[in-house]
């Protein structure tokens, strides 16, 4: 994980009150949320996500595909084509809504930059990754998307940013079972949240019909992320997501998923 805060990130950096004046003394910040998978496919790439990779040590000249959830700026920040066309030209896919695409085109300059546009309950092949989209309950500027990503090692669900799931989450899940479930949380208990997001208790159903539908099962590792300043302090958190079967992990931290069988393969 590079980065596992909201788009304002946890600390908001603007807030005075000791939900975030406690966090800023002790060094607890949560920048935005985008993950790194086998240093290869690169997910949501916010504005943060190339330093929060540099101040993990990980650089990211091995990317060869980046897959873009909705246009919002803590998702996707596509100056990225820009700084990377400067130093490569080594191939690279682009994965998105149109709103993402269309948002991405005017920063390519040469290189070897193929985009496909994809919309829900598509389903795309990047190198050893099958990638299905499937609907987000996020108000965006046209489509958002949520990925079900089955790599050589384990099954990932890229569930950000969204509210409860979206009609036809569960039929196209159908079949699928996850090791690794990246789901947001962004709200806390903040009664209701707006623009299409989870809280507590909306996270907690939302897993709950995971495992309903057999896409969680108990040894699935299901990690809240998006966590903004709505959320309890960071111990109340860690406590009520255990109730849950749910955690949450700092930035910059690694995640090991479907870990017996990659185990097996190194
Ligand atoms: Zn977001
Ligand atoms: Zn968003």
């Amino acid at each position: 994980m590079l980065g596992t805060g909201s788009s304002d990130g946890w600390p908001n950096p603007w807030c005075a009150k000791p939900c975030c004046t406690s966090l800023v003394e002790a060094g607890l910040v949560r920048s935005q949320t985008s993950a790194l998978i086998d240093r290869v496919l690169l997910v949501d790439p916010g504005a943060e996500a190339p330093r929060q990779a540099m101040r993990s040590n990980i650089s990211l000249a091995g990317v060869r595909y980046v897959l873009v959830s909705h246009v919002h700026p803590d998702h996707l920040d596509p100056a990225f084509l820009l700084y990377r066309s400067w130093v490569t030209t080594e191939p690279l896919t682009v994965v998105g809504p149109k709103p993402v695409i269309d948002a991405c085109r005017p920063w390519v300059r040469g290189g070897n930059v193929t985009f496909v546009t994809i919309t829900a309950g598509r389903d795309v092949v990047l190198g050893p990754y099958r990638v299905r989209a499937l609907p987000a309950n996020h108000d965006a500027h046209g489509e958002a998307c949520l990925y079900a990503i089955a790599g050589p090692d384990a099954t990932v669900l890229w569930g950000t940013d969204t509210g409860p799931w979206a009609p036809g989450v569960q039929r196209m899940l159908a079949g699928t079972t996850f090791d690794l479930v990246l789901l947001e949380e962004t709200f806390g208990d903040t009664a209701e949240p707006t623009g299409g997001h989870l809280n507590l208790q909306t996270f907690t159903a939302a897993v709950g019909q995971l495992r309903e539908w057999g896409s969680a099962t108990q040894s699935t590792d299901i990690v809240a992320i998006h966590l903004s300043h709505h959320n309890p302090p960071p111990e109340q958190l860690y406590l009520r997501l255990r109730d849950v079967g749910a955690r949450a992990v700092p930035d910059g931290t690694p995640i090991i998923a479907g870990g017996v069988r990659s185990t097996l393969t190194l």
